[in-house]
């Protein structure tokens, strides 16, 4: 069983600075990625949205990632642990949107 802060696009959220920001309640690094997000998105993130306790996990969750991801939405349709279960994990081209830019997101995927 993966560790339920792998995502379900292989992703570790215990990298993610939205996630750090969370548990240590760190209101300038939610400013920093909130800023970051809204340039590289081109969408107005407030720092209030930066609250996050993983993709996988029980709690708080990023408003994209939340409601909006098709990668969690697809996986949680499919009652997939994560895409790694998939039968289409080498060829889903939702999923080619973050494993084409991330190495470690299908080595997580692939690990058992
Ligand atoms: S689910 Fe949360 S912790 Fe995981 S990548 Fe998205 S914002 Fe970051
Ligand atoms: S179809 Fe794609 S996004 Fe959906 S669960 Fe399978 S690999 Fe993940």
């Amino acid at each position: 069983m993966k560790s339920n802060l792998i995502a379900y696009c292989g992703l570790n959220c215990e990298e993610c600075e939205a996630y750090i920001a969370t548990i240590n309640n760190d209101d300038k690094l939610r400013e920093k990625v909130a800023k970051e997000w809204s340039i590289a998105n081109e969408v107005v993130i407030a720092k209030e949205m930066i609250n996050c306790e993983g993709c996988r996990a029980n709690g708080k969750r990023f408003p994209f990632c939340d409601k909006m991801c098709p990668i969690r939405l697809c996986g949680i349709a499919k009652e997939v642990e994560t895409c790694g279960d998939c039968e289409k994990l080498k060829t889903c081209e939702k999923l080619k949107m973050v494993t084409d830019h991330n190495d470690n997101a299908l080595d997580n995927l692939l690990k058992k």
